[in-house]
């Protein structure tokens, strides 16, 4: 049995889950897909799993009920789970709007787990509309839009926080990064 501080010392560095949480267009995506590049060029062992993605076959059986999206949650958690404990950086991006929820996959994880609230307002995230969803939803085409029809429910205790309304994504960027190597490195 390979203890997890065995795959730690092989790989370099320790392994977690980044679980970036905020509205659509707070930035979760983009800052995901960064931080996995820039880990990458470091030589650590990451990867994304982004809830836009994974709804088109993982949890292609779930719609936007508050219990399919608990259930998405769950899912993207037991697997991010997995993935921290074979020794890889989970960068998770997904809403998961509700708290309890969250709150569910850290009593889950334990240790490896660390919130990253991505904290553009609405008016921000709406006014990027990088999908064209805001619009679509202003105009009742999409039901249950978070934000707008259906709850976001903000961490209270995040272990980071950016303000991804005011910052750039280069400076966002460079907190997460400084974030992962002071809680995964190995010093
Ligand atoms: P989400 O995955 O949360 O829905 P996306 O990453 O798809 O959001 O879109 C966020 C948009 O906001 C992108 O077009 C990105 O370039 C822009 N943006 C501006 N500033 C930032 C920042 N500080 N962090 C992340 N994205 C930002």
């Amino acid at each position: 049995m390979i203890t997890l501080e065995q795959r730690w010392r092989a790989a370099g560095h320790k392994s977690g889950i980044l679980w970036l949480t905020g509205l659509s267009g707070a930035g979760k995506t983009t800052l995901a897909q960064g931080l996995d590049q820039a880990l990458f060029e470091r030589g650590w062992r990451s990867g994304v799993l982004d809830g836009d993605a994974l709804r088109k076959h993982f949890s292609a059986d779930l719609g936007f009920s508050k219990a399919d999206r608990d259930e998405n949650v769950r899912r993207v958690g037991e697997t991010a789970i997995v993935m921290a404990e074979t020794g890889c950086i989970a960068i998770v991006a997904l809403i998961s709007p509700y708290a309890a929820t969250r709150a569910q996959v850290r009593a889950r994880a334990g240790n490896l787990f660390h919130e990253i609230y991505l904290s553009g307002t609405l008016a921000v995230c709406e006014g990027r509309d990088p999908k064209g969803l805001y619009a679509k939803a202003r105009s009742g085409m999409i039901a249950n839009y978070t934000g707008l029809s259906d709850p976001y429910e903000p961490p209270e205790a995040p272990e980071l926080a950016l303000d991804t309304g005011v910052m750039t994504v280069g400076e966002s960027l460079g907190r997460l990064l400084g974030y992962a190597e002071g809680v995964f490195g190995l010093g």
